[in-house]
């Protein structure tokens, strides 16, 4: 089943639209069409469970720094001072972070309003939302269409494909950046939860996070993350990443990615002690930014005037290696002109009697 329902209006009047995905299970996914936005995901189970942080207005979603459920382009995470080179050529996109450009920059794809060319209830209630991305948007080159698909099957998966299409050679790294906690958005810190990753690899980076080169091996470092640890263990590790970062906000290498197989392939599993509810997150791209919401503003009002801060939330961003574009070793976010790019990232929710 899916509802719709007028969200709000931008400041110039356009209308924002809300899409509710419900599967036969009664779990309910909303998707906004600004930003391809999940504002909130709630479950069967515990209906007033609701496992995403979200806004409740249009202009709480404008103010946000710190993207909250956004799907995020051209290039999530970091380019190094804004600069790269495809073939040769230089190009320079926008800057917005200690002169490097984070998630495509000061007016990336966060806060565009994304139009619906697909909506489809059966079998798995789904939505297309796409967006055209002209030449020469923030600096990136050719014009790049972007269709991102939601669907959400009866094994309470949510999927998102991501498709790109340029007329020139370009960078494409889309993730989504939706800040989970699996006891509910308005119950406070992530400090319990417990991650496990598939990841015998992580890159290490500067104090700007940026990747130095390494990949590296998580045996004997902080970074080890194999096996369940909660979240408030692995902040409050003694290690100069982590306290720069002021938690996780790392990159790690998704164990099995292959370039040419496209295989979702388990990256995490975050489990909240108490309900027993795991996260579990595929994907078919390289990498993963764990990221524990470290930068949340103290004053975030959520939705239903819930106050968020630091640690409320945690992220999983399927993704490219940072800086991808000036690392020859690192898998390439290279888009080939009109050569289609595809991806997948899955998260599925498992209840205590299921697992
Ligand atoms: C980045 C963080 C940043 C956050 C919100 C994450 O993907 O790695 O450094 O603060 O997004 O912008």
């Amino acid at each position: 089943m899916i509802d719709t329902n007028q969200f709000g209006k931008m400041p110039d009047g356009q209308v924002v639209d809300s899409y509710i995905l419900t599967n036969k299970n009664g779990m309910s996914v909303e998707i906004l069409t600004l930003g391809a936005i999940i504002r909130s995901w709630t479950l069967a189970t515990d209906p007033n469970v609701d496992i995403v942080l979200g806004f409740d207005s249009v202009d709480d979603y404008l103010s946000d720094q710190s993207y909250l459920g956004r799907t995020v382009g051209r290039y999530a995470n970091r380019i190094e001072k804004g600069l790269f080179k495809i073939a040769e050529k230089q190009y320079s996109v926008s800057t917005n972070l200690q002169g490097n450009c984070l998630h495509g920059g000061v007016d990336g794809f966060h806060n565009r309003i994304w139009s619906v060319s697909n909506l489809l209830e059966r079998p798995d209630p789904s939505i297309t939302l796409s967006l055209i991305s002209e030449d020469g948007d923030q600096g990136f080159p050719g014009t790049l269409t972007v269709d991102v698909i939601f669907t959400l099957d009866q094994e309470d998966r949510l999927t998102i494909e991501y498709r790109g299409l340029c007329n020139q050679d370009t960078v494409f790294n889309p993730t989504q950046h939706s800040y989970f906690n699996l006891a509910g958005h308005d119950s406070g810190g992530i400090f319990d939860q417990q991650i496990t990753l598939s990841a015998n690899f992580y890159t290490p980076a500067d104090e700007n996070a940026i990747p130095t080169g390494e990949i590296r091996s998580v045996d004997n470092t902080a970074f080890d993350l194999r096996q369940p640890t909660p979240f408030g263990k692995a902040i409050k590790q003694q290690d100069e990443e982590i306290k720069a970062a002021s938690g996780l906000d790392h990159n790690w290498c998704v164990d099995g990615f292959s370039q040419d197989q496209q295989k979702l392939q388990l990256v995490a599993q975050v489990t909240e002690p108490k309900s027993g509810r795991t996260l579990v997150t595929e994907t078919t791209m390289p990498g993963a930014q764990i990221y524990t919401g470290n930068f949340l503003g103290e004053n975030t009002l959520g939705k239903n005037n819930t106050k968020y801060a630091a640690y409320h939330g945690f992220c999983i961003e399927s993704q490219f290696y940072p800086n991808s574009p000036n690392q020859a070793a690192f898998p390439s976010a290279t888009l080939l002109a009109n050569t289609p790019f595809v991806s997948r990232t899955s998260y599925q929710v498992k209840q205590k009697s299921q697992q």
